[in-house]
């Protein structure tokens, strides 16, 4: 990579803080030569419960299993409806389908991108039991209102991945729901060596079957009562979680800084739109996502300049062939699919340089000409 390119995400940065305390945390490891669960990643569920504001946070291994395992925890499963956005990562909607349930898909509201509270009413039905709202680019969706729109009876299962730190009128992402899920895929605000995700709850009952489940069913050596899973969260990665963890809100500020930053780079450039925080909302900017008309072009003329910019993300769930048999066809979700050829990742990250932005911004600014 040459130094004047600008990746879409620079890692590098971010281990470099930890390095020290990672290296000391995995030596301690290897030297006793055991490798999942421990107290290294108990450790890490206490402090990472902690901080959210829940009761219990259960490691596992990746955040696609984090929802799953919260859903069948909840008895969800076949004959079952789950209500998903139709804007957002294919792992919500994949967990649901895994879990033996139906998605059932809704559109977004056209200002943030999230899951819409009217379009939720209208979808549920007597199968549905359970909504899982996606806190998708570091904002939190709609709280409040999805709650007002639901009955008691569905449980609120929160897709937290792309949110961790992210507050609604001071509350954390996670605390709202019956169980909430969240990934520590490297590239997260928070983020792993390697696959890692964990389960959020309140509730004991349902942590304490999450536990057994990601451990084969089993709450004693060799009794199984239930068909569970390997999904266990690796002692190596709970060491870089528990020392990237101290660092996450100074992270989480640089990432605000550098969207006001954009926002401010972006101000009075027609033709581009900027991200919107919806009101009550600390946003955490996982991504900084654009809209802007012919995408495809600038996205390409961007990466010649030397800027890595992304798309999240180009095919709404409902396109995709896995998918097929829930029977959604083109036009189902106009709002979602606007958007689906409109918008732009911009590179953000911790330790983003000014340069560097405007380096984002000056490809980004060039790319648009002609008009
Ligand atoms: C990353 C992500 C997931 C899945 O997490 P993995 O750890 O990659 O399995 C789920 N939902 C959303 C919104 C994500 O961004």
């Amino acid at each position: 990579m040459s130094d004047r390119t600008v990746p879409l995400v620079d890692l590098g940065l971010q281990h470099r803080q930890v390095a020290e305390d990672v290296q000391a945390g995995w030596e301690a490891v290897l030297e006793r030569t055991a490798f999942v669960l421990g107290d290294e990643v108990a450790t890490f569920e206490q402090a990472y419960a902690d901080f959210i504001g829940v009761s219990h946070c259960v490691g596992v291994a990746n955040g696609t299993d984090s929802l799953e395992l919260a859903l069948r925890a909840l008895d969800i499963g076949p004959g079952d409806e789950v209500v998903v956005p139709a804007n957002t990562f294919v792992a919500s909607a994949l967990a649901v389908r895994r879990s033996g349930a139906t998605p059932v898909l809704v559109d977004v509201d056209a200002d943030h991108l999230l899951i819409e509270p009217g379009q939720v009413a209208e979808a549920v039905g007597p199968r549905t039991r359970a909504v899982m709202p996606v806190h998708l680019y570091g904002q939190m969706a709609p709280m409040r209102e999805l709650a007002a729109c639901c009955d008691p009876d569905l449980a609120i299962v929160e897709d937290c991945a792309q949110a961790q730190g992210a507050t609604q009128r001071g509350a954390h992402a996670g605390t709202f729901g019956a169980i909430s899920g969240t990934s520590f895929y490297p590239g997260k605000n928070l983020g792993a060596y390697g696959d890692a995700g964990a389960v959020l709850t309140d509730d004991e009952g349902l942590a304490r079957r999450v536990r057994a489940l990601r451990n084969y069913g089993s709450e004693q050596k060799y009794v199984h009562d239930e068909i569970g899973f390997n999904s266990r969260l690796d002692t190596l990665q709970a060491v870089v979680l528990t020392a990237k963890l101290t660092w996450l809100g100074r992270w989480n500020e640089e990432r605000q800084q550098a969207s006001r930053r954009y926002e401010h780079l972006l101000e009075g450039v027609e033709r581009v739109t900027t991200p919107r925080v919806a009101p009550g909302n600390a946003h955490v900017w996982h991504l900084y996502v654009v809209r802007v008309p012919g995408r495809e072009d600038i996205l390409r003329g961007m990466a010649e300049m030397g800027v890595q910019a992304g798309i999240h993300y180009p095919t709404p769930v409902h396109r995709l062939g896995a998918f097929r048999d829930l029977g959604y066809s083109a036009g189902d979700f106009p709002i979602t699919e606007a958007a689906s050829s409109e918008i732009l990742s911009l590179p953000i990250y911790p330790g983003i340089t000014e340069a560097q932005q405007d380096r984002v911004v000056d490809a980004l600014v060039a790319s648009l000409e002609p008009s």
